[in-house]
């Protein structure tokens, strides 16, 4: 085990007096970011965050950032994108074993969807309507596929998990704006009574396919109202002026609320490895509290009032015990495909061999719950005892 050298500076607070500060790790930034507070100095007092990363694992961030909040005792929220869970993916064993790790550590594990495609996008900048080539059957899997593989890194402790929490790709589908209800009601997808926002978005949540499935599996949708702005940045590490400023334009905005915030980061940005630790270590001695998800959740009223939490019970259309109940009220007839019929026939077709296969048969590929898995798949190894 590493012993982090802890460096003490102080600097002058918003109070006038002298305050210390612990730099764990990071220190040259750390002074630096310090320096530039000196001058112009922030209040951090009374504000609250909880830190959400999005689109991980990453082997290269994700178990720097667990060290760093570690060290400092932080829980946030890890929204996982499944992909990087797949058997097809070059990392994917150390990605599920990232998953595991994150969720012992006491962090949640949340779902993000499958394929971060804009599934549920409603509009682009355009204002043009995404969604329609999507169908209710593609959205649902990209649910539950998700939830599959999440289950799997965990040995099904996931789904275990209170709360449960997705956010879907690009935060979009949750919160349309007002523009983007209006041209709905205008192009005949959605039709709204009310003639407030509110009301219509209260409807809008009614009538959206994903957002039933997600309330009927028991899933509170998050998303967030503080933006780290580190997607316009790329991928490798940036200049160390370009890190101070980032670092001074978080801490900034995140004390700059009066209640609850939520903070999106991403854990594929190596920028977040020396970010993170100092944003923690000065946030925290100018009085800023990192609270944790159950935190969040226990204290969550201002974030419900926003719309950054949409909770599951306010969502749903009507109760439903099963996920196949609530999918037959939102999946439109003749959507099915004929490898999935939507009867009880949990067997697959081969268009090759003309031919059905029953669970747990087939050659390169594998049927299970009538759906075609590689024989790699975490599904098939889960499931399904194979001969070599
Ligand atoms: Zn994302």
């Amino acid at each position: 085990m590493k012993f982090y050298l802890s460096l003490l500076l102080l600097f002058a607070s918003t109070h006038g007096e002298a305050q210390s500060c612990q730099l764990k790790s990071q220190e040259a930034l750390g002074r630096e970011v310090l320096d530039e507070l000196t001058r112009n100095p922030i209040n951090c007092d009374n504000q609250s965050i909880h830190l959400t990363f999005d689109d991980g694992p990453n082997p290269q961030v994700t178990p720097v950032l667990l060290k760093e909040l570690k060290a400092r005792n932080v829980k946030a929220t890890f929204f996982v994108s499944t992909t990087n869970l797949e058997a097809s993916h070059r990392s994917h064993e150390t990605n599920l074993a990232l998953v595991n790790e994150t969720m012992n550590a006491g962090h949640l594990i949340a779902s993000h969807g499958h394929e971060h495609n804009a599934y549920d996008l409603r509009m682009d900048g355009k204002g043009e309507v995404l969604e329609k080539g999507f169908t209710d059957q593609q959205k649902e899997q990209q649910i539950t596929r998700s939830v599959q593989l999440l289950n799997y890194a965990t040995q099904n402790r996931f789904s275990n998990q209170k709360p449960l929490l997705f956010r879907f790709p690009y935060g979009r589908g949750a919160m349309p704006s007002a523009a983007e209800l209006k041209r709905m009601d205008q192009q005949g997808t959605m039709r709204f009574q009310s003639r407030d926002y509110a009301g219509q978005l209260a409807e809008y949540r009614r009538q959206s396919a994903p957002l039933q499935i997600l309330a009927g599996n028991g899933f509170s949708h998050l998303g967030w109202n503080n933006d780290s702005g580190d997607s316009s940045h790329g991928m490798g590490m940036p200049s160390r002026d370009v890190l101070k400023s980032y670092v001074v334009k978080n801490l900034k905005s995140m004390c700059s609320g009066n209640s609850m915030q939520v903070a999106l980061f991403h854990d594929i940005k190596i920028m977040n490895t020396a970010a993170i630790p100092v944003i923690l270590d000065i946030g925290k001695c100018l009085g800023l509290n990192f609270v944790s998800p159950k935190e969040m959740m226990s204290n969550s009223q201002s974030l419900v009032d926003r719309g950054v939490l949409i909770q599951k019970s306010k969502t749903l259309r009507a109760p439903a015990d099963t996920l196949g109940e609530l999918i037959a009220t939102v999946t439109q007839a003749g959507t099915a495909t004929p490898e999935c019929p939507p009867e009880k026939d949990q067997t697959c077709y081969s268009e090759q061999y003309k031919r059905r296969y029953q669970e747990c048969e087939g050659g390169a590929s594998i049927c299970l719950g009538g759906r075609w898995y590689s024989r790699q798949d975490p599904m098939i190894l889960l499931n399904c005892n194979l001969k070599d």
